[in-house]
């Protein structure tokens, strides 16, 4: 454990700037709001996916690798996957187009964050692998008299709750007023929101006391939160537009089932990105997904390097909005470059029997207060470029450490890099002993040395090249040309 620093967070609960005290430093316990699996994962959804893995890789750097537990789950029960199920299997039974959709979706999830350099969450629950506890949190707010059950629906009751609506800072009232025209009957307030809801015999739905339904979306994360964490944890996180509903209603469901008067201690939110200065939106075909960009030539012509979209995001201190553009990866790739050879250039050799002692090195701590400081990344990144600039090993030292831990680099990532830029040297110095040879041979033949001339000649046909000899049409001279055969 590394004592020497100290975590500050911007809570939204607080609206500050808190110091992180964990409730047990031997289990630091984080939760972040995954992905609702119908569709591939646009570019901002990979912003809260590589913003909370920093601060994971972050806590563990301070607290050890054992003592973090980061729970990241997966929405696989959404009536927008129900839609995208029957309008691309619509011959298969809907269970089944539902499976479909659902896996197909979370594999290349992980796919593209894994190219993202975000390590794996250290549990990652299905929200149908977690019904159950969801019946039991909803019998637990109806016999409390948090919840009622109205018109086909359990929903919960926010006027039951004293403080509801401190996360995100609104009144009931103002949502009364806000909302009049879109109170429904059966509801008792306009913000109550749904538990637990009927399903006709098509949609997935699940046994419950109150009939063939299916949960509402908030109550999966109390759940699963609280079944790998407990009822109250360290963190929790998302982008912020979860701060409402989504995580208020979080905190309604568990405070009132648990009887706490809080969920988590910390709540962070990463701001929004755009591109090029519009909301993302398919009608306006600025809809860019994560897999567009590493897969595809799609946006600016040309494949992105997973490290370089990571460094694109995490340019921008993580609560700020993003503009995302193609001058913003053109930037993050010239960055990266330079970091990278700077790090060879100042010495430092990816060979296997360095690997043991290259990846025990961190960063400074300069480094290490700037990002304990709420992730801030500008500082994080004005003290990588102060070590590319530097002359010494020790700055590649650095480079590379605070590269690691930032999982922009690793020795894998740093090797692969090396072994092509010594391969591309391979290359030139090759075309170069040609060449060298092509002139002994003319000047061998011109000395009438037939023997050696020959010599050279079959050398080089040993290792596939050939030489063409021409006249050069004004001089007359012997001109020599060489072709690689097959
Ligand atoms: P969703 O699958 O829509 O529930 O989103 C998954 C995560 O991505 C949530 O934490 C969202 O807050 C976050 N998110 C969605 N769109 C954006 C965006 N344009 N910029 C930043 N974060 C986003
Ligand atoms: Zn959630």
């Amino acid at each position: 454990m590394t004592t020497d620093v100290k975590i500050k967070l911007y809570n939204t609960l607080s609206r500050k700037k808190d110091e992180f005290i964990p409730i047990d430093s031997n289990n630091v316990r984080m939760y972040v709001c995954g992905p609702t699996v119908y569709d591939y994962a646009h570019i901002g959804n990979a912003r809260p996916a590589i913003v909370f893995d920093v601060l994971f890789r972050l806590l563990r750097h301070v607290y050890g690798n054992e003592h973090v537990t980061y729970v990241r789950n997966i929405t696989d029960v959404d009536d927008k996957i129900n839609a995208r199920a029957v309008r691309d299997y619509p011959e298969l039974e809907l269970n089944e187009a539902i499976k479909k959709v659902t896996k197909k979706t979370t594999d290349q999830y992980h796919k593209d964050v894994k190219a993202l350099g975000c390590i794996d969450p250290t549990f990652e629950p299905l929200a149908t692998d977690h019904i159950k506890g969801m019946l039991k949190m909803i019998k637990n707010l109806l016999d409390n008299n948090h919840a009622y059950i109205a018109g086909g629906e359990v929903l919960f009751d926010i006027k039951s709750m004293s403080n509801y609506g401190a996360l995100s800072n609104r009144k009931i009232e103002d949502q009364q007023a806000g909302a009049r025209i879109e109170i429904k009957s059966h509801k008792r307030n306009a913000g109550d929101f749904i538990l637990w809801k009927l399903s006709n015999e098509s949609e997935p739905g699940w046994q419950s006391p109150w009939g063939r339904g299916r949960p509402g979306w908030h109550l999966e994360c109390s759940v699963m939160s609280e079944f790998h964490l407990g009822e109250i944890f360290d963190i929790h996180g998302g982008g912020l537009d979860l701060i409402f509903p989504h995580h208020e209603n979080e905190i309604a469901q568990s405070c009132s089932a648990h009887n706490n008067d809080k969920m988590a201690n910390y709540w962070l939110h990463n701001g929004f990105l755009q591109v090029e200065g519009q909301k993302m939106s398919k009608s306006l075909g600025n809809f860019i997904t994560i897999n567009d960009l590493l897969e595809t030539d799609k946006f600016g012509g040309t494949k992105w390097a997973g490290d370089v979209l990571r460094l694109a995001i995490l340019m921008t201190n993580y609560k700020e909005p993003i503009d995302f553009s193609e001058a913003r990866l053109v930037e993050a790739s010239r960055i990266l470059t330079n970091w990278k050879n700077t790090i060879l250039e100042l010495g430092l050799d990816f060979d296997e029997e360095n690997r043991a002692e290259i990846e025990a090195l961190g960063p400074c701590s300069k480094l290490r207060f700037a990002l304990a400081d709420d992730l801030n990344m500008s500082g994080v990144i004005a003290n990588l470029h102060r070590h590319a600039s530097g002359k010494k090993l020790h700055n590649a030292n650095r480079l590379f450490g605070s590269l690691q831990l930032l999982g922009l680099a690793s020795f894998d990532s740093m090797q692969e890099w090396q072994n092509a830029k010594k391969s591309s040297k391979l290359e030139v110095n090759d075309i170069e002993q040609v060449e060298k040879a092509i002139i002994e041979r003319l000047e061998a033949l011109a000395q009438k040395n037939w023997v050696k001339a020959d010599k050279i000649r079959n050398e080089l046909e040993q290792k596939n090249i050939l030489l063409k000899d021409t006249k050069d049409p004004k001089t007359g001279e012997r001109v020599t040309n060489w072709e690689v055969s097959e």
